[in-house]
């Protein structure tokens, strides 16, 4: 490991990803991507949610993240990963209105366009293959991973580069209990999710 990061040191780093998650404790990086220093640019932050542009009071913090990876670091792709039991994702859907407007509470306000596109009778249902979401919370972290992947679409410099064919955006969705991790395979309004390799937790 002190050769590789003498060598990244060096030249510098040219991750190929950025990768964009829950501040969540059970969940490491490096683990689930099976990736090392150098390999993963990575956001983390309450419930994986990616403000929208241009936003009056919005955050400049994952914006400029995206801008950096897309722009200077040259990114080719980007993933967006919801996890199980996000507890983020459960206090979306206990929020009441009113009540204390506590740093917190106005940050989760990027995630109910997800709670509002899982309300909307008109959509099919963000689903896993082979089993129905456990509950409300599931369901509202799939369908949060494939909200927050528009967001990400409206930044300029994530627009420029798909039109330019130099980017790709993933969905990601980590089962903690299940050590076991759905790539977003189709986003067809609803999209569906795929089980991919098990992450190994004895490692
Ligand atoms: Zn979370």
């Amino acid at each position: 490991m002190r050769g590789e990061l003498a060598r990244l040191a060096k030249e510098g780093q040219r991750p190929s990803q950025l990768f964009l998650t829950c501040a969540d404790s059970r969940l490491v990086t490096s683990m689930i991507t099976s990736s090392g220093p150098g390999d993963l640019f990575v956001v983390r932050n309450v419930g994986n949610l990616v403000p929208p542009p241009g936003e009056e009071s919005g955050d400049d913090s994952v914006a400029a993240a995206i801008e950096y990876a897309v722009d200077v670091l040259r990114v080719r792709s980007i993933t967006v990963c919801g996890h199980s039991g996000c507890g983020a994702m459960q206090a979306l859907l206990d929020s009441e209105p009113g009540g204390a407007r506590t740093p917190l509470k106005r940050w989760l306000r990027h995630g109910v366009p997800s709670l509002e596109r899982m309300a909307d009778d008109g959509r099919p249902w963000a689903r896993l293959t082979g089993r129905a979401p456990a509950d409300a919370v599931e369901q509202l972290c799939l369908t949060n991973v494939v909200q927050q992947l528009e967001h990400l679409r409206g930044h300029e410099s994530v627009a420029r580069a798909l039109r330019e064919g130099a980017l790709e955006l993933h969905g990601m969705y980590f089962h903690v209990g299940e050590a076991q991790a759905y790539l977003l395979t189709e986003a067809d309004g609803g999209g569906l999710f795929d089980g991919v390799g098990v992450a190994d937790m004895s490692a």
